[in-house]
């Protein structure tokens, strides 16, 4: 999970600096850049122009991969880890509803032949 919002984030500022390079280089034609990236020109067949709006398409993919990388992250719902209170080999106690009548006022415990609660004094029936 660590691990691709790291990954995430990398590509979103490689993207970024990528972008933001081909975008100045193309403006000005000037950037601290430039001599590095004429360097790699020299090498390949292609010609700047063309290498510098790779530079801002690529840069953008790679902003777009990486933000989509980031936001998936956050988006997946975490796993919640439960722990079971419950012991293995203690069985849950079952809660006794209707085996002694209580009092629907008050929760005193009454008998069947109640007719006023012991405790509230309340007609039970
Ligand atoms: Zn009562």
């Amino acid at each position: 999970m660590r691990a691709r919002l790291a990954l995430g984030s990398i590509l979103l500022i490689i993207g970024f600096l990528t972008y933001q390079t081909g975008i100045s280089i193309i403006r000005d034609q000037n950037t601290l850049a430039t001599p590095y990236i004429n360097k790699i020109i020299s090498y390949l067949t292609i010609s700047q122009n063309v290498f510098y709006e790779l530079l801002v398409y690529f840069g953008g993919i790679v902003v777009i991969i990486g933000f989509l990388i980031s936001v998936s992250t956050m988006s997946t719902p975490k796993v919640i880890h439960v722990e079971k209170t419950i012991k293995p080999g203690s069985k849950p106690t079952p809660q006794k509803v209707s085996d002694v009548p209580s009092c629907k006022f008050c929760g005193a415990s009454i008998t069947e032949d109640d007719i006023f609660c012991p405790e509230c004094n309340k007609a039970l029936k």
